[in-house]
């Protein structure tokens, strides 16, 4: 009766019942098989790719069989959240082609019947749980000071004891029900703890869906369940949002990994079914040889705005994740080269058990990849809304030049083997600069790029004939190259390796030497797609300029 009374005298505005709730949030209707994840932020403002990756996960588990996404917002902590956070979340999920069956739909707004979806919205819930325990004699009020806690954990150190407020060091474990009403009468402040049956001798066996069997001792912590300002812990929160939501896979991050014992503990004193577990390898980056987390203060990479800002396509990151997720990805892609990567199926099994090498070269090649098999048309709207966002100069280029960008986002692009150009959208400006007369003229003579064997004079020599005689009409490469070479020879460059190769002497140089020339009068640079090409997109008045231009360098 005394414990009635003191549930009463925590939580004098609770009236509901567990059962309430567990009626009220019944076992989902579902297709067998169907999985219920979430994806469970704090809305602390920050889009760490580690949540995409977490985020993707869950979604690609739920998706591929037909059950339901959920987000859920654990804003617990009231002190670190930002505003705008949920809307940005939302945000950065939908970029990178994930959509909530359920859940926050904005700051203020949701859909769904197994909501509130923000823990903070779910006070009254955690409330009934709680005031249900402290009245079956689980959960009781700890009055402990900051201070006594800090001496409490000093003394523990000291004689090397380990730490924490369990078995005969939690003093408060141990008030009669009367003392405890009789500490809250007098205003004494206080929160919940649990009062823990575990023991550290026992071990819990599980089955983790990623890291396999695992065992752990029992969890013997009185840990806190609800805080001094009315709001539940995560560990509490957890418990009592999955069951209620029905979720039937919890997928986080394997940081959560070491409590387990708690949230085990927690399931079994609360009588709820436990969901099945995947803690997914933390991301992981290789600095000067040694591995650490990816950190958002130390590395851009870990910003999910990172990639927007240097012009990642959203779907490269994904599928550059999807490979991390499961390295077999990259096999499926090589078989399936234009195949949607929602058609792959995500596989926990076949997910790397330690942590997940974040590498930002590979990544790169698989969005050169990524934007090689998209269409002229699909880069140029890609990198225009980029280019709309992040460069104005290159902006304003690429809107009055639409036709002629096109046709050099096609360069080479139809063929079974398309070019490899770019990996992201900052790359592309110095790679096609040549093309736009503002940029071109821009450079200096220090700028441009010439075979080795070749000085400024001579290649000036070259230009001089050449944009005199050369066939404007050519109609292919093959006939442009013929061209070329007679051009060479006239002037005494070579149009065999071998022959070159074998007097030297008698030649000024090879026919390369002549390509190059030409290459840098047209673009001031060494490398770049074939030269027909090049002068095919620039017309011929302008090819005609720069040759002009070039004999003023
Ligand atoms: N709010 C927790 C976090 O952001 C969620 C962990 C979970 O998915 O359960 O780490």
């Amino acid at each position: 009766m005394s414990l009635e009374k003191l549930a009463n005298i925590i939580f004098p505005s609770v009236h509901k019942t567990p059962e309430y709730y567990i009626e009220k949030y019944p076992k989902r209707n579902l297709k067998e098989g169907a999985k219920v994840t979430r994806y469970a932020p704090s809305p602390t403002g920050f889009q760490h790719i580690g949540g995409v990756f977490a985020a993707l996960v869950n979604e690609r588990l739920a998706s591929q069989s037909e059950g339901v996404f959920y987000l859920r917002i654990e804003d617990t902590d009231q002190k670190r959240e930002v505003e705008g956070a949920i809307e940005d979340t939302i945000q950065t999920m939908n970029n990178f082609g994930m959509d909530f069956n359920e859940g926050m739909t904005g700051q203020e707004t949701s859909k769904g019947e197994y909501g509130p979806y923000r823990q903070s919205e779910r006070a009254g819930i955690y409330k009934t749980f709680a005031k249900d325990l402290v009245a079956k004699g689980l959960v009781y009020p700890c009055f402990c000071t900051p201070e006594e806690l800090t001496a409490l954990r000093e003394k523990q150190i000291a004689e090397k004891i380990t730490p924490g407020y369990y078995g005969e060091y939690a003093k408060c474990r141990n008030l009669t029900p009367e003392e405890a009403i009789a500490k809250i009468e007098a205003g004494e402040e206080y929160i919940l703890r649990l009062k823990s049956p575990g023991n550290i001798e026992n071990r819990v066996e599980f089955h983790d869906l990623i890291k396999g069997d695992i065992s752990f001792p029992e969890n013997n912590q009185d840990i806190v369940i609800i805080k001094g300002d009315g709001l539940p812990t995560y560990h509490f929160a957890h418990a009592i949002d999955d069951a209620l939501m029905r979720t039937t896979h919890v997928i986080r991050g394997e940081e959560w990994l070491s409590s387990l014992p708690i949230h085990v503990q927690l399931f079994e004193i609360l009588g709820f079914e436990r969901p099945q577990y995947a803690h997914i390898p933390t991301i992981m980056k290789n600095d000067n040889g040694s591995k650490r987390k990816l950190s958002k203060r130390k590395d851009a990479e870990a910003a999910v705005s990172y990639y927007k800002e240097v012009g990642y396509p959203t779907v490269s990151v994904i599928e550059y994740l999807l490979n991390i997720i499961n390295s077999n990805f990259e096999e499926w892609r090589e078989e399936n080269p234009t195949a949607d990567y929602h058609e792959f199926q995500v596989d926990l099994d076949k997910m790397s058990k330690s942590g997940a090498l974040f590498d930002i070269i590979k990544l790169n090649d698989v969005s050169k990849n990524v934007i090689s098999k998209m269409k002229a048309d699909v880069v140029y709207d890609n990198y225009i809304a980029w280019v709309k966002e992040f460069d104005a100069e290159m902006y304003e280029l690429v809107a009055a030049n639409e036709k002629m960008s096109k046709e050099i986002f096609n360069i080479d692009k139809e063929g079974p083997k398309p070019r490899k150009d770019y990996a992201k959208w900052d790359e592309v400006k110095e790679k096609v600069f040549y093309f736009f007369d503002e940029l071109f003229y821009k450079e200096t003579a220090e700028q441009v790029e010439l075979p080795k064997t070749l000085t400024l004079e001579s290649a000036k020599e070259i230009i001089k004939v050449y944009v005199n005689k050369y066939n404007v009409n050519a109609t292919s490469q093959e006939e442009w190259f013929e061209d070329l070479k007679a051009i060479g020879a006239e002037l005494g460059y070579c149009a065999n390796r071998k022959e070159y190769k074998a007097n030297p002497d008698q030649f000024k140089g090879m026919i390369s030497d002549v390509a190059g020339a030409v290459r840098a009068a047209l673009s001031h640079r060494s490398n770049t797609p074939d030269i027909y090409t090049i002068m095919s997109i620039l017309g011929e008045d302008k090819v005609k300029e720069r040759f002009e231009k070039f004999l003023e360098v």
